[in-house]
């Protein structure tokens, strides 16, 4: 028998109630072995994630008070859901551990990862499994990147009968103490955990049924994606389609383990699958936009023949620590387009340095830019996408295209718009692209 490693998501796990709903999704099927579980979400709107709790905990003991209030919140909520799931653990014994604990570390990871291991113990407890805990099998390295000996040393304590809860969202650095992978990372707990295990599928399950087309909050009615790649998800997710971590699918590439993302309050609806290759029967698979680009514009007559001048360009860039994000050329012209956030205040006096530097015919910077990725790997060899996208942004949205880019494996074209045209475009490129053959 084949087996499943299944991570629920915090507003899966959010009261006793969704417990019992995901508990009840996992013994519907033997082959779900493996259960990564994250701490409990929120409940409504109003409600605070037991992670963010934890947070608060922290930097209330770092500034020197008395952490009282979000321990006696925490305190209560698991007790709550102890009583409610019939649970024997001991919850206070639990929490007094983990005061007599928090003082030790001076990172918030430890306090951190509390809500995933007590929801882990909880979750173990009442599925009558296995408690694997992360700290003694998931290694970071000294420069705080997944060491692979986990795979072995997991894999190792993963074997036998029965299902095993292994808590997301942690693992120990060389010197034994706890570090976690980033906000969301339970997502790359569960991927690290199929891996290991040997898994033929990591299902995902969440709030939602998948990935969409694009942005529902840009068109509501956008269709699921019923199956993408790896590579077209990584696209997609660079550029702000975030429904799973974007560091879940490293792990999974190589053996190729295919990702499910389903829904734990539509488990009848299949979700999307996430998968290293799959036939395209259309070319575009999503679409994903962002805010928040600008772009340095250079001139320079014979640009072309001059020898080096776009690593001059670069090397300026570098020696200010700026990462670049792409830099479409023409004969005598380049565009190098960054992130805001990277560029911060320092827009004008790096285009200054680059007139003097690279003596320029011209050089201006323009803000307020957002960028469209239209994706797929059908369109590689396909005629026609890019007319059919530029017609859509030309004809349906009247949208002006700022700069267009497109990779040499042809599985993504990226448009540079004004921000205010962001939502326009897509719907328009969406239009044009959502039943288009
Ligand atoms: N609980 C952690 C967070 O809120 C990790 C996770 O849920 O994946 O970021």
């Amino acid at each position: 028998m084949g087996t499943i490693t299944c991570k629920f998501g915090g507003t899966s796990l959010a009261s006793a109630t969704s417990i019992r709903q995901a508990l009840d999704i996992v013994e519907a099927k033997e082959e779900r072995k493996y259960i990564v579980p994250s701490a409990p979400g929120k409940r409504s709107d109003e409600d605070k994630k037991v992670t963010d709790l934890l947070l608060g905990w922290f930097h209330i003991l770092q500034d020197g008070f008395d952490p009282e209030e979000p321990i006696s919140i925490i305190r209560k909520r698991f007790q709550g859901l102890k009583t409610d799931l019939g649970s024997n653990l001991d919850v206070d014994a639990e929490i007094d551990a983990i005061i007599a604990e928090a003082p030790n570390y001076t990172t918030s990871d430890y306090l951190a990862s509390r809500g995933e291991y007590l929801n882990g113990r909880l979750i173990a407890d009442v599925l009558g499994a296995t408690f694997i805990e992360p700290a003694d099998y998931i290694h970071f390295d000294i420069n705080g990147n997944l060491d692979p000996k986990t795979y072995e040393t997991l894999g190792a304590a993963l074997q036998g009968e029965g299902r095993f809860v292994i808590p997301g969202f942690y693992g120990a650095n060389p010197k034994g103490q706890v570090q976690t992978f980033g906000r969301g990372g339970s997502d790359v707990t569960g991927s690290v955990v199929a891996r290991a295990a040997g898994s033929d599928l990591y299902e995902n399950w969440t709030d939602v049924s998948g990935f969409r087309m694009t942005d529902p909050r840009i068109v509501p009615q956008a269709r699921r994606i019923n199956e993408i790649t790896y590579g077209e998800l990584r696209e997609l997710a660079y550029m702000g389609a975030s429904v799973l971590h974007d560091e879940a699918i490293f792990p999974l590439r190589k053996p190729g383990i295919p990702i499910n993302i389903r829904n734990t309050h539509s488990p009848e609806s299949d979700g999307t699958m996430i998968v290293a290759d799959r036939k395209a029967k259309q070319p575009v698979c999503g679409i994903a936009a962002r805010g928040g680009f600008s772009m340095i514009n250079i001139e320079k007559t014979l640009m072309n023949r001059e020898l080096g001048f776009a690593l001059k360009v670069l090397t300026i860039l570098r020696d200010n620590g700026i990462n670049f994000e792409h830099m479409p050329t023409g004969i005598d012209t380049m565009s190098v387009i960054l992130k805001d956030e990277e560029l911060g205040d320092h827009g004008e006096a790096i285009v200054k340095t680059l007139k003097d530097v690279c003596d320029t015919d011209s050089i201006t910077l323009t803000t307020g830019l957002a960028l469209i990725a239209t994706v797929g790997k059908g369109m590689n060899h396909h005629v026609g996408v890019a007319t059919n996208l530029c017609k859509a942004l030309s004809d349906d949205a009247q949208v002006n295209i700022r700069v267009i880019d497109q990779g040499s494996s042809e599985t993504n074209i990226i448009v540079g718009v004004d921000e205010v045209d962001m939502k326009a475009a897509v719907t328009a490129i969406y239009h044009a692209f959502e039943s288009f053959n």
